[in-house]
């Protein structure tokens, strides 16, 4: 059984991964500092499994206590980092605090994986690295514009660090997973979309808003040159993201990666528009959604959604679920959460 380290394993993808990877038979351990989540979401993963994840309640950026989590794991057959801070908004208001852990903690991984030779690695990058991408769908070949936030700048970063890395450990296998806009929740609605900051995606706060968490919510921008003036984004589901971060670590265990570092598109390719997501709960749930449309957001591209080819060519994925199955799971997923909640 090949062992894993997730990093950010408590988070939002790290969950959903852990529950793929188990089911696909590998043993995991979780490293999540839970700056963002909390490890309630570790028996959310054993209900669905039937296995306890152990999580290494340790901030990455920390090296000491990072290589000691390495050296008590010295057989590990990869890591899949997805430990970051993640806010768009967030980000354009605190950039050293992004730069500092986003950097950092990629970089005590990577010095770690040397360290206690771990060959596989995976990192969560996303589609913001194109920022207003010059041709829609993007595909791995498009060029990457300037970046729209310092978060989107870590990811950049993040990537030119990989492939500095790859140069000087060659036996090393490296995939970047380009994320477009994950969304939904487990089909058991055991786990989900749960941050302790507040959420600023699409999909959890239209939950939110519908639930009543917030009065409305708010839709940045209907003046941009799109079909109905809002932004245009590709949802794909939380469940198919992480089914490919596991076909990602079949791949390179195989040893069918050829190049150092591969670089992979993860959406649907389909772009839908905030209001036609909108739309599209409001007809999945029967319920009503208060919004009304605020000033656009700094930070913001206006429209990008993904060409997916290389992934279904390479790593013999492709998505299976819908922005319907997505606002359905979600919705099921922000009940629960509520009377859990309630019940407190
Ligand atoms: P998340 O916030 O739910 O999960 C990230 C986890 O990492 C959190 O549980 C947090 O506590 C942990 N963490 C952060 N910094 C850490 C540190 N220094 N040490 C240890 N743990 C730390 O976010 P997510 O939505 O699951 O995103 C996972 C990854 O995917 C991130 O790298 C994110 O940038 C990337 N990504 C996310 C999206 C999205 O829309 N959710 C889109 C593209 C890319």
């Amino acid at each position: 059984m090949h062992k894993i380290l997730v990093t950010g394993g408590c988070g939002y993808i790290g969950s959903h991964t852990i529950v793929d990877l188990i089911d696909h038979g590998f043993e995991v351990i979780s490293a999540d500092n839970l700056s963002n989540s909390s490890e309630a979401v570790l028996d959310g993963i054993e209900a669905i499994t039937g296995r306890r994840v152990h999580n290494y309640a340790i901030d990455l950026c920390d090296l000491a206590a990072t290589e000691a989590m390495f050296k008590a794991h010295d057989d590990l057959a990869g890591v899949i980092h997805f430990a970051a801070l993640k806010h768009v908004g967030e980000s354009v208001e605190q950039p050293l605090r992004y730069f500092r852990n986003n950097l950092n903690s990629l970089i005590n991984v990577l010095d770690c994986m040397v360290r206690y030779d771990v060959p596989n690695f995976i990192f969560s990058s996303s589609c913001s690295v194109y920022g207003n991408a010059s041709e829609l769908p993007v595909t791995e070949k498009t060029p990457l514009e300037e970046a729209e936030s310092p978060y989107a700048r870590t990811k950049q970063m993040g990537e030119q660090m990989v492939h500095d890395f790859s140069h000087r450990h060659p036996g090393q296998n490296n995939i970047l997973l380009r994320y477009f806009n994950p969304a939904g929740a487990h089909e058991s609605a055991k786990i989900g979309e749960s941050p302790t900051t507040p959420a600023s995606n699409l999909v959890p706060v239209i939950t939110e808003a519908a639930i009543g968490k917030r009065k409305a919510l708010m839709v940045f921008g209907d003046d941009y040159n799109t079909r109905d003036g809002s932004c245009i984004r590709d949802y794909i589901h939380v469940m198919d993201l992480a089914n490919a971060h596991t076909k990602a670590l079949q791949h390179l265990i195989a040893g069918k990666q050829e190049a150092p570092v591969s670089v992979f598109n993860l959406g649907i390719g389909e772009g839908v528009t905030v209001l036609e997501a909108v739309n599209a709960f409001m007809k999945v749930t029967g319920e009503k959604l208060p919004y009304h449309i605020g000033p656009r957001r700094p930070g913001d591209v206006v429209a990008i959604y993904a060409n997916y080819k290389k992934a279904a060519d390479q790593l013999g994925w492709a998505p299976k679920r819908d922005v319907n199955d997505i606002m359905r799971t979600a919705w099921n997923w922000e009940k629960v959460r509520s009377q859990a909640k309630e019940e407190v």
